[in-house]
């Protein structure tokens, strides 16, 4: 008999749950982190009184109603509302986009006249198909929102500027004509009085933790402590996920919940869920969570659509992904979205275009910008010159007037 049934790798927020249903369940864990703190990216210190994040802000936010009563129980939250404004050169506005933000930036007081006024812009702009993240944002807002509000911050966030990132990333952007700042849609949201660390403690309370332990460094002799190989050691090859891949694949609840989640960016909620599939320990809401994707099914994609790969980024890398796997590692510089089953992507200063399967198809050397294929036919620039491509990379010329944005 070994001397505790679970080793638990990290004690953030999913550790810290699961040890505490095993605990409930009976279980002895020992939990391991190799960070010198429990909590993992929640982690707040009090400095001079104050809890401070110190791996960003964190606003526990959820629609589930068991969710919220579930972490209610080790910590007591306060009534904070996430409702942040930006600095635009010294002028304030509030986010997410709202009418008080309309009401500062054009003196605009009833809903159809902000409408009104973005429809003015986003006609002026004239973008019918946006070919970077700038021409699809105005043509979402509009160039006020875009120059005061988005450029700045998302060129930032991604340390390239938006006319280097491609369109998909924002396919919409959410505009309220209410006069509310709330950031979240959630029912419930608040963080704990105490900071976060006092509630993970709360959840680790009577479960041995050990801090500045490696577990890759030592596995073995870590393994060797549990009955039950790490969720790492089982489910490896899963990604680390709580389920195997063929588990996923013969339940379609399962895999709404976690897509739901996984689209609305619920990145907590999404490892709650996870840990639902766990083989021995059963855990509270799986009756709401399973009813809410249910009520949210997404639409039936038809044949072709699913079989397209949808371009994703990952560590400022690009790759290409169904929805149910990945085609193409990330490991493009850039990339576009497939058009007529061609998708440009760079890879060390050279363009090339690939297939749905990821095989190379045409080669660009010496393109300074590439378009996507219309028509059988894409628009590249090389040396200096703008000239067409077909599909076997034959060169013709292009009148002036045939270039697209
Ligand atoms: C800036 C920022 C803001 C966020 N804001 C929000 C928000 O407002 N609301 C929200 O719901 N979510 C937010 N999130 C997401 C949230 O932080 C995570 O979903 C949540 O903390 C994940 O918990 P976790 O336990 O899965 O992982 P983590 O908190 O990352 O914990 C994993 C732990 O495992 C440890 N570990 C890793 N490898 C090893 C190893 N080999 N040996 C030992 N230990 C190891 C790490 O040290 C870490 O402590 C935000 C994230 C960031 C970065």
């Amino acid at each position: 008999m070994k001397q505790y049934d679970y080793l638990i790798v990290g004690a953030g927020l999913f550790g810290a749950v699961f040890a505490h249903e095993a605990k409930k369940a009976g279980k002895k864990c020992l939990v391991v982190d190799k960070r010198d703190h429990i909590a993992g990216n929640i982690y707040t210190e009090a400095v001079e009184g104050i809890n401070v994040h110190r791996y960003g802000a964190h606003i526990f936010h959820t629609n589930n109603k068991a969710v919220w009563q579930y972490v209610n129980q080790f910590a007591e939250f306060n009534r904070y509302t996430n409702s942040p404004v930006a600095n635009y050169h010294g002028q304030i506005y509030n986010l997410p986009f709202n009418m008080n933000t309309f009401n500062k930036m054009w003196g605009v007081v009833t809903p159809a006249e902000a409408k009104a006024k973005i429809e003015e812009q986003k006609k002026e702009a004239g973008i019918t198909d946006p070919q970077n993240l700038e021409e699809q944002a105005i043509s979402l807002v509009g160039t006020d929102i875009y120059e005061k509000l988005i450029k700045g911050y998302t060129g930032k966030q991604w340390g390239r500027p938006c006319t280097e990132l491609p369109a998909f990333i924002i396919k919409r952007l959410p505009v309220r004509f209410t006069y509310d700042n709330n950031y979240f849609n959630a029912l419930y949201q608040g963080i704990p009085n105490g900071g976060y660390t006092a509630m993970v403690e709360n959840m680790l309370e009577g479960t041995e933790v050990r801090l500045n332990v490696d577990y890759l460094a030592d596995r073995e002799a870590l393994n060797a402590l549990a009955e039950d190989p790490t969720l790492w050691d089982r489910y490896g090859s899963s990604d680390g996920l709580l389920y195997t891949p063929q588990r996923i694949a013969s339940d379609p609840a399962y895999r709404e919940t976690l897509a739901l989640f996984e689209k609305r960016g619920m990145a907590v909620q999404y490892r709650i869920a996870q840990l639902l599939t766990a083989p021995t320990l059963r855990l509270f809401g799986l009756a709401e969570l399973l009813a809410e994707a249910v009520r949210e099914k997404p639409a039936a994609r038809s044949g072709t659509e699913a079989e397209t790969p949808e371009l994703f980024a990952e560590n400022g890398r690009w790759g290409y992904r169904t929805a149910e796997r990945v085609v193409v590692a990330p490991l493009y510089d850039n990339g576009f979205d497939f058009t007529e089953g061609l998708a440009a992507v760079q890879l060390g200063g050279t363009w090339h275009y690939i297939d749905t399967a990821g095989r190379t198809r045409l080669s660009c050397p010496g393109c300074a910008a590439v378009k996507p294929f219309r028509g059988g036919k894409a628009q590249v620039v090389r040396n200096g010159r703008r000239i067409g491509i077909d599909r076997a990379g034959t060169e013709y010329p292009v009148a002036e007037n045939e270039f697209a944005i």
